[in-house]
């Protein structure tokens, strides 16, 4: 491998020559003989630096593969705003209390442990500066050979982004412990309302958007008044919890074949689901939500009906699509910087002309091509364009029923459910977690028991400031240190 060589390879004078790079970096050791400090400098190449912005399918996958590919002659980092790696498609269970935060979740620092020539920075990139190579951070200003951009993307309320507050989105696992929060507090709340209307309003949740996570949503909501709560609660009957999924389109899971959205449709409805399609949302405020005609009183509300890419897309590009992605060339890079690559939710990548969707296999398989191709640059290989190999989609609905559509297979139920599980446990990352989601998936199906019923707040401190307690006076050691 000749690292140095890269930008050679790049050519169209966008790529800097092996010999300006070189020049513009210090050299790396300094030997020095005796006492007469003769000085002689050992001009080994520089390593060639990859900064990865982002820790999720797509940035994971391109760490792992560049580093398995590349020895310290390559300087990986990878920046992310958390210290962990996020499983997004089992985030509804920990909303619904099915599973813990830790079950899906893995520190970034573990996972990349065994590549000796990547580092973990935990920052937030703030800008891209494509002139100067450089990303700024909340941590530093970070320079770079090549950068992969793979930020993901957050929700969109459609420019209404009043309503976020009363009705949260599901992206990370602070949205979801929140929306846990909401949910069994709602109960909580109904158990001790005298007011049969307040507690109506208690007991009616309104899911907005009927893609797969509205779907997963409700259906796990309609499970876990039916089947778990009904047992724990003496005044009120959780079974008669009003869920009503709210989808603008003509059907939900508008993606899947119209029979599979059919069946997800009537198990939906078994589990006490009320749908509502062909309806736009218009207003959500804190006693509900204005839908079509009709104004829904609910005291909680989620919102599962729009993305948007990171907003860091628009340091590299002032063309980004309404959906905030930046367009990427065939090789998954900028058409001017071909040393920056954007992949996964945030890269608008097509596909006969349509975007590839934001799913974790397309980030997953771009992350791999990304690396690929800088791995290809520095042997002088020519870089190959991104196909993608369609694995098909899946849904769940419930503890046992889910649609699943690849190719030609079309499957609703339970075998279908089983196929979820295993593609579900084959992909989380960690041994441990996958062992932890098994045996609470058994456990769960078995009991219909949601053991992660717990209602946390982000409220750390005692309800009494400190000052107004009686400790507030230092204790007898503590005020024997307060001199000097
Ligand atoms: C609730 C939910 C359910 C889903 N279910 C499925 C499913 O069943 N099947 C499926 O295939 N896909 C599913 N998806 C979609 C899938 O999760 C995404 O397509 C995938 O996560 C995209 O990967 P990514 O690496 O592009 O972005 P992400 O996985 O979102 O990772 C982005 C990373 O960048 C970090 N980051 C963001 N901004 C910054 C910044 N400025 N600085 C530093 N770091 C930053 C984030 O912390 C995060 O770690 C689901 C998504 C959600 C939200």
């Amino acid at each position: 491998m000749r690292p140095r060589e890269a930008g050679a390879n790049v050519g169209s004078g966008i790529m800097p020559s092996q010999a300006a790079i070189t020049a513009r970096r210090p050299p790396l050791i300094t030997y020095t003989a005796g006492q007469t400090m003769v000085g002689l400098v050992a001009s080994q190449p520089a390593p060639t630096r990859v900064l990865i912005l982002g820790a999720g399918f797509a940035g994971l996958t391109a760490a792992k593969t560049l580093a398995a590919g590349t020895g310290r002659d390559v300087e990986i980092t990878v920046v992310d705003r958390r210290n962990h790696h996020l499983f997004q498609p089992l985030l509804y269970q920990v909303a619904t209390a099915g599973l813990s935060p830790a079950d899906i979740s893995m520190p970034i620092r573990s996972i990349l442990e065994r590549y000796a020539n990547v580092s973990v920075r935990l920052g937030e990139a703030r800008r891209i500066d494509t002139a100067a190579r450089e990303v700024v951070t909340t941590t530093g200003t970070l320079p770079y050979d090549y950068l992969i951009v793979a930020c993901g993307a957050t929700h969109s309320y459609f420019g209404n982004d009043a309503w976020e507050v009363h009705a949260p989105g599901l992206k990370t696992l602070e949205q979801a412990t929140e929306i846990r929060r909401r949910v069994l507090t709602a109960f909580e709340r109904a158990e001790l309302e005298p007011d049969r209307d307040k507690r109506r309003e208690l007991l009616t949740f309104v899911v907005v958007g009927g893609g797969p996570t509205g779907v997963e949503l409700a259906g796990a909501l309609g499970e876990l008044s039916r089947h778990t709560l009904v047992r724990d609660f003496r005044r009120i009957d959780p079974s008669a919890t009003r869920v009503i999924l709210i989808e603008g389109g003509e059907r939900i899971l508008s993606s899947f074949d119209p029979e599979l959205s059919s069946a997800a449709a009537r198990t939906l409805e078994r589990l006490g689901v009320t749908l509502w399609t062909s309806t736009r949302v218009t207003h959500i405020d804190e006693h509900g939500v204005r839908a079509g005609d009709e104004f829904v009183r609910a005291a909680t509300v989620l919102w599962a009906a729009g993305v948007h890419a990171s907003s860091l897309g628009t340091s590299l590009t002032g063309s980004l699509d309404g959906a905030g992605r930046v367009p990427v060339t065939a090789e998954l890079c900028l058409a001017d910087h071909r040393e920056v690559f954007v992949i996964g939710d945030q890269a608008r990548f097509e596909i006969s002309g349509v975007p590839a969707p934001g799913l974790a296999p397309v980030a997953i398989q771009q992350g791999r091509a990304a690396a690929r191709n800088i791995l290809a640059d520095l042997r002088n290989h020519g870089r190959e364009p991104f196909v993608y190999f369609d694995k098909g989609s899946m849904a769940t609905i419930g503890r046992a029923f889910a649609v699943v559509e690849s190719h030609n297979v079309r499957m609703a139920g339970f075998v279908a459910w089983l196929a979820w599980c295993f593609v579900h446990i084959l992909y989380l990352v960690g041994f441990r977690n996958r062992m932890l989601v098994f045996t609470q998936w058994i456990w769960s199906y078995v009991r219909y028991r949601r053991g992660a019923r717990l209602i946390t707040t982000p409220q750390w401190r005692l309800s009494d400031p400190p000052a107004s307690r009686p400790s507030a006076t230092p204790a007898r050691d503590d005020a024997d240190r307060v001199a000097p």
